[in-house]
């Protein structure tokens, strides 16, 4: 990222090429209810947040609190920008979170649910929240068991101060396709499931697929898809 010249028409480029993927795979009959692109920004400077948003993007997402919150304060002239949480969040740091944020798609503890229902200051929209699945990587450390979503989306519904959304899954890193495909249709089950469950809930999101897989997620059902680098380029 040294020229920024090169970055801006590389943003452009990325933004273009993803913009029009996204509406071919709608005219072939995938995503009918919408899909919501998120720009996931960590490392990028904000100047290049900046160019992204001047070309139409809104929803950008950061997974550290700390480069949130300095992007945050440093973008806010841009009224109509949609912060999203995506990274793992320690209780210490909910408060600035539930302050400025609009989105946590990263919900794996009840006690993070809770922090952030308590935070939520008055006068603004409840916080959109997603639980995070651990469906394909018995070995990572963030999101829960399938068989907890039920229980916790109960606990999170009583909640007043958030708004329960949805589902969202990182799978584990793979370049096999149809492992991806699986987790992903796995990932749209459990999520068909929670809205018949929940139909006075507005459960309509499935966060899923980053810049390597998110036509196989919009494919298998995402309704917002996380991309970073075919947006921004590499990090
Ligand atoms: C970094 C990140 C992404 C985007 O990854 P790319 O491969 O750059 O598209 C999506 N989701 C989460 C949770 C991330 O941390």
């Amino acid at each position: 990222m040294s020229n920024p010249l090169e970055n801006i028409s590389c943003i452009e480029r990325g933004f273009h090429n993803v913009s029009q993927i996204i509406s071919s795979l709608k005219q072939k009959g995938h995503g009918d209810n919408g899909v919501t692109l998120l720009a996931i920004s960590k490392k990028v400077p904000v100047e290049m947040m900046r160019h992204l948003w001047s070309l139409g993007q809104k929803d950008f997402g950061e997974n550290q609190v700390q480069e949130a919150m300095t992007k945050y304060h440093q973008l806010h002239d841009l009224k109509d920008i949609i912060w999203h949480f995506v990274g793992k969040l320690q209780s210490n740091k909910t408060r600035q979170i539930s302050e400025c944020f609009s989105w946590v798609h990263s919900i794996d503890r009840l006690k993070i649910a809770e922090r952030l229902n308590e935070q939520r200051p008055d006068g603004l929209d409840p916080l959109n929240v997603c639980i995070q699945v651990n469906i394909s990587d018995e070995q990572a450390k963030n999101g829960i068991q399938s068989d907890d979503v039920f229980s916790m989306s109960e606990s999170i519904i009583s909640l007043n101060n958030l708004h329960l959304r949805g589902l969202m899954v990182v799978p584990k890193n793979s370049d096999d396709k149809e492992e991806q495909r699986n987790t992903f249709k796995s990932m749209y089950g459990l999520f068909t499931m929670m809205q018949e469950r929940y139909p006075y809930e507005t459960i309509d999101t499935l966060s899923m697929g980053m810049s390597k897989d998110y036509i196989i997620a919009i494919e298998e059902g995402a309704t917002m898809v996380r991309v970073g680098t075919a947006l921004f380029g590499s990090r």
